[in-house]
């Protein structure tokens, strides 16, 4: 199964991006893909859209676009609910001692990582950021 994860600007402005990647593949996970990008408003508003009626919209899509991003394509069993296990809670104030966002978070909003919440969404992102063809499982 895949899932999408992002470390999101905060965490890469902290120069933490080698710690994180480091946590997420010895807890069992293959990097399938991984670059890093800047995104647009309009492209972190689209990657976003399901929030689109929230009060932390704009916020939410302001912060993703603000610096560069690490979108990391993972391949695990039950990858979605373990990826969504060693990140934690939204907030980082209520996450499990040890996780991604207890130890690396600023802020609700600026939370250091996103997990993709269901196997769909997490083929939908995937492609989001990913040509099939550039991903490992697909490479000879
Ligand atoms: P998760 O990332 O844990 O799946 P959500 O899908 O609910 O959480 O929200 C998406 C992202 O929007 C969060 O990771 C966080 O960056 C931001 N966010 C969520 N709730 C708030 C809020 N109340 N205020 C500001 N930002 C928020
Ligand atoms: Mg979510």
């Amino acid at each position: 199964m895949r899932t999408l994860a992002i470390i999101k600007p905060d965490a890469v402005r902290k120069n933490v991006v080698g710690k994180i990647v480091s946590q997420i593949t010895e807890s069992g996970f293959t990097v399938l893909g991984m670059k890093m990008i800047r995104i647009s408003r309009q492209q972190a508003e689209a990657f976003y859209a399901v929030h689109r009626e929230r009060p932390f919209f704009g916020e939410l899509t302001e912060f993703m676009s603000s610096g560069p991003i690490v979108p990391i394509a993972l391949e695990k069993d039950n990858a979605v609910t373990d990826f969504r296990g060693l990140i934690g809670a939204t907030n980082p104030a209520e996450a499990a001692e040890g996780t991604i966002r207890k130890l690396y978070a600023s802020s609700l909003g600026e939370n250091a990582v996103h997990g993709s919440d269901s196997e769909d969404n997490g083929r939908l992102e995937v492609a989001f950021f990913f040509a099939e063809a550039e991903l490992a499982d697909n490479l000879s």
